[in-house]
């Protein structure tokens, strides 16, 4: 291994980016509907953020977490105040997965128990921990042993999860819509049922949002869109705008006896600056309604497209801007042709569903263009 790049890269070279739009050598302009895997949820370099971190920097880039400094302490004001329900405690981190280790162990030393029920088909990172709970062999089988103690049951089945989850559960983690696996969203039924049991059994319910939060389904969270509270949390991705950031929230009794945990860039400064900006924008400019309302235009032009051009395609499904189109042919030779002769862009999740997260400020003409390119690959 020489000074490349250890997994496979596009051969597109990128530059800049504004909007729905990144920018290549030459300035050839690509239409971003994966969104960087949904990070760029303002659309790329958006100026609220990038004023923000350029103020933060001048005037400090990181101190140790247990100093206090105002635009810390804001951050967690803000996420205390936009959690679901009573989710007050806030932990910080630089990623998804290890937002969600942090909620292994705080689900696991507040209720004193090991076990974790997790779904098939679910993602949750790839640390050893959340690695684990993550359905794919692919993902694990070089890399075992992982953490122990978790058990699978198929997503949306609520007899498997009143089976599964017992007295020696200490959390169920569930994405509200799962995304890596093919964009399958829950019922408000199957979400509420496994309300019911964690409580039941005294096990915490864990909302992986940390693809589907931040408005991309349309609410804030897509928990709020079906009213069920978890106890736990985790957000990461687009929640700084491209800077990482993981976050963990946690209700009062996890948070009194969540035991030790800690982590050197817990929170930064700079990092902190830019999920304030991007949290402030969200709401301000009322980003999760705009998302549920490109989201339907955008699925029903794709369903109208396909049935008047008799496309490949075998359902389109999700929520707000989080939609996955299942097609007959690989999703892979689909994505490469819309990048190389469309100049458009979105991602794969498996091998057959085309998994669109376009930033969150598309808008119908954007929507359009998506839908265009995509008719002429397909038909
Ligand atoms: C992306 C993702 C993760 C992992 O986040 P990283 O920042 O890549 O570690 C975990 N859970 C879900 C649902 C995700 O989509």
């Amino acid at each position: 291994m020489t000074g490349g790049f250890v997994f496979s890269e596009k051969p597109i070279q990128i530059e800049s980016g504004e909007g729905a739009y990144l920018y290549g050598e030459n300035g050839t302009e690509y239409l971003d509907f994966g969104a960087s895997y949904a990070v760029a949820a303002l659309g790329h370099s958006h100026p609220a953020v990038t004023e923000a971190v350029q103020a933060q920097i001048e005037k400090l880039t990181y101190v140790q977490a247990s100093y206090p400094v105002e635009v810390r302490t804001e951050l967690y004001q803000k996420l205390a105040a936009l959690a679901p329900g009573d989710i007050e405690n806030v932990w910080l981190c630089n990623s998804g997965t290890e937002a969600n280790e942090a909620a292994m162990k705080f689900a696991r030393s507040a209720t004193g128990r090991s076990k974790i029920v997790a779904t098939k088909r679910g993602f949750h990172g790839r640390t050893l921990g959340a690695l684990a709970m993550t359905w794919k062999d692919k993902y694990k089988k070089p890399f075992e042993p992982l953490a122990g103690g978790i058990e699978f049951v198929p997503y949306g089945d609520p007899a498997a999860l009143a089976e599964a989850v017992d007295e020696e559960t200490a959390a169920l983690f569930l994405e509200p819509v799962q995304g890596e696996g093919g964009i399958h969203p829950a019922s408000a039924a199957y979400l509420e049922h496994a309300r019911d049991v964690t409580e039941d059994a005294g096990a915490a319910l864990v909302f992986d949002e940390i693809q589907t939060g931040v408005g991309r389904t349309g609410d804030l969270w897509a928990c709020e869109g079906v009213g069920v509270e978890p106890d736990i949390l985790t957000s990461a991705k687009g929640i700084a705008n491209g800077l990482p950031l993981g976050a963990t929230l946690v209700k009062d009794w996890i948070a009194e006896d969540a035991g030790d945990h800690g982590s050197t860039f817990s929170g930064g400064p700079v990092v902190a600056s830019a999920a304030n900006a991007t949290l402030d924008t969200i709401v301000e400019e009322n980003i999760p309604e705009h998302a549920a309302h490109v989201g339907e235009y955008l699925q029903h032009e794709l369903d109208a497209a396909t049935e008047e051009h008799d496309l490949p395609v075998r359902e389109i499904r999700g929520v707000g801007l989080m939609i996955g189109v299942q097609v007959k042919r690989g999703a892979n030779r689909v994505l490469k042709n819309l990048a190389l002769s469309e100049q458009v862009l979105a991602l794969p999740a498996g091998r057959t569903v085309v998994r669109l997260l376009p930033p969150l400020v598309v808008d119908e003409d954007h929507a359009d263009q998506f839908v265009d390119s995509f008719v002429e690959v397909l038909g």
